[in-house]
């Protein structure tokens, strides 16, 4: 157990991975279907392409192998999955997807003491409220998960309040991704939902909702630190490789992120993630290293790393540790 060493005797919680499903194939399929309607055959080809690139890029820069083409079942991977965080030595998983809100809490009911877990389904659905409160109260699910760059219509949208309201209700976390889209070719398909700040007005109505907006952002850090600035119930978290960072038209890296996140933002609202997911990576190890790396060079306290990579995710999903 390499990590126990690494960590510092730290309790690791990893707020933001996405389990791997036999049926993730079939998501590939109608995500595909989606770009396809909207952009035709060609294009969306052309799209996949550009995707694949990225990833490719992505792993090279990393060392990461590409995603093993063998699919187990469902079962055999969450076995997988629990040995691989008992190898590197981390406490849990908070998986944000997983095949659906059914199929992941059956992934999560065989090794409650490793995994937790969160709703995603269409927000759009008008039955979304009932299937969050159904998620929540029968399933034990966690919170909700939704990807806000893929969504048709505005995430600010009224018509969707009675969502939050559920939320409120629920006393859950949401965790809502904002900015480019690292796989599927990076595009939107509404470009206000790209900016955190599309939440203001519903960060505002619901203040007890914590909100916690992925990857720094993904590319919106300035809209994303107004949000952070006006709004005490936004969360960020620190999942994935943060690429595209590269994109920024000024000079940024992951030290100067976490220093400007913890002299604005502040430990207490700030959560470790790693978006990990498939194997033979499993749960990526070396985006933990150089977050805690570069956490205990910039002087950053035990007790706030402590918060960060532990406290601040058992506090949102209410877990002892
Ligand atoms: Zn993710």
């Amino acid at each position: 157990m390499e990590g126990h060493t690494i960590f510092n005797g730290l309790k690791v919680i990893d707020f933001h991975a996405h389990f791997p499903t036999a049926n993730w194939l079939d998501w590939r399929v109608s995500w595909r279907q989606r770009l396809v309607e909207r952009y035709g055959e060609k294009n969306t080809q052309m799209l996949m392409e550009q995707s694949a690139r990225n990833g490719e890029e992505m792993r090279k820069l990393w060392g990461f192998k590409p995603p093993e083409p063998e699919i187990r079942s469902d079962e055999e991977q969450a076995s997988k999955w629990a040995t691989d965080l008992i190898e590197k030595g981390v406490s849990r998983v908070n998986f944000v997807t997983g095949g659906g809100n059914e199929n992941l809490a059956t992934i999560i009911k065989q090794y409650p003491e490793k995994f937790t877990g969160f709703a995603h389904h269409n927000i759009f659905s008008n039955d979304a409220a009932i299937k969050l409160e159904y998620a929540v109260k029968k399933l034990m699910l966690k919170g909700y998960k939704i990807i806000a760059s893929s969504q048709r219509e505005p995430i600010d949208e009224k018509s969707i309040y009675p969502v939050w309201e559920m939320a409120e209700k629920l006393e859950i976390p949401i965790l809502i991704h904002f900015g480019i889209l690292g796989g599927g070719g990076g595009m939107a398909l509404d470009l206000r939902n790209m900016n955190p700040l599309t939440l203001w007005e519903v960060a505002k109505m619901f203040p007890r909702i914590p909100f916690v907006i992925p990857h720094f952002g993904a590319g919106y850090l300035r809209e994303l630190l107004q949000l952070c600035w006006s709004c005490p119930n936004i969360y960020v978290d620190t999942s994935g490789s943060n690429r595209w960072m590269r994109w920024m038209p000024f000079e940024i890296n992951l030290k100067l992120l976490f220093r400007k996140a913890i002299e604005t933002i502040g430990p207490n609202r700030l959560i470790f993630g790693s978006d990990s997911s498939y194997f033979p990576r499993g749960f990526s190890l070396s985006y933990l290293r150089e977050q805690l790396r570069i956490c205990r060079s910039i002087g950053l306290e035990e007790e706030s790393i402590e918060k960060i990579f532990q406290k601040n995710a058992a506090k949102l999903l209410k877990i002892d540790v």
